[in-house]
């Protein structure tokens, strides 16, 4: 579904990302897990189309998309989740909401919003009110969900546990596996990298922007180096 080659991208002068390579199937949940600071952000922001790329190829559905806009990314079904929510405070959550869809021309829009408040109980319960007076994990699942109004055939979630209480957490990991099940792809970014690989199909480790090994899920919770280095174990 989606295969990025070869990918360098820089911030200036500086070069984060060397030459990186990745697969996400169609269905799969895929986990990167490296240190602060590996390029994790810069590649899903690559991937999204709001880092410009210094080099190689990304192509989504068969197609190249390095020169298509963000928005037009979109369209096609890659909708990020950004790091740190990035919901609009003063906003209603069903505001939040609407934006999600607004690069929709369907008129659907009314019965997927009621589909988020299925899956999110609470975003019902708080729907009139600002996105600000949420709590973080509220505010992660209205990040979720505006994402999910865009209809998404792939989705980047960048640190969605981060910050979170540790049931948090686990309802958040529950939705993910929830996304794949609605047949989602996802590809994931996350510091909790136990839970993260434990739901996933199969994941990368980034190291100063390089992949530096790959397995399934269960290979890299395995396996002695990720154990040490991201695990703790
Ligand atoms: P984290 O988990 O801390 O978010 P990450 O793996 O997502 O880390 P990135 O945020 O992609 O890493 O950062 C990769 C490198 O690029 C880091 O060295 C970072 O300091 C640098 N960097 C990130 N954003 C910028 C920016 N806007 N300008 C300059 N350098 C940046």
């Amino acid at each position: 579904m989606l295969i990025v080659d070869n990918l360098s991208s820089r911030y200036g002068r500086i070069e984060v990302l060397h030459g990186l390579s990745l697969e996400v199937k169609q269905g799969e949940i895929v986990t990167l897990v490296g240190s602060n600071g590996a390029g994790k952000t810069t590649l899903l922001r690559a991937i999204s189309g709001v880092q410009p790329m210094s080099g190689g190829s990304v192509k989504f559905l068969g197609q190249p998309i390095d020169r298509l806009a963000p928005h037009v990314r979109v369209a096609q079904g890659i909708v990020q989740v950004p790091e740190g929510r990035q919901v609009f405070s003063p906003l209603s959550v069903e505001d939040n909401l609407k934006l999600g869809a607004w690069s929709r021309k369907d008129g659907e829009v009314a019965t997927d919003i009621e589909g988020v408040y299925a899956t999110f109980p609470v975003l019902a319960e708080k729907r009139h009110l600002p996105a600000g007076a949420l709590s973080g994990g509220q505010q992660q699942m209205l990040a979720m969900g505006r994402a999910l109004m865009a209809r998404p055939k792939l989705m980047l979630l960048d640190e969605p546990s981060m910050g979170l209480a540790p049931i948090l957490v686990d309802q958040i990991f529950a939705i993910i596996g929830g996304l794949k099940r609605q047949g989602i792809t996802v590809l994931l970014v996350e510091q909790n990298a136990y839970a993260a690989l434990a739901i996933a199909d199969r994941g990368y480790v980034i190291e100063t922007g390089r992949i530096s090994h790959t397995g399934t899920g269960r290979e890299l919770l395995n396996d002695a180096r990720v154990r040490t280095a991201y695990l703790g174990l």
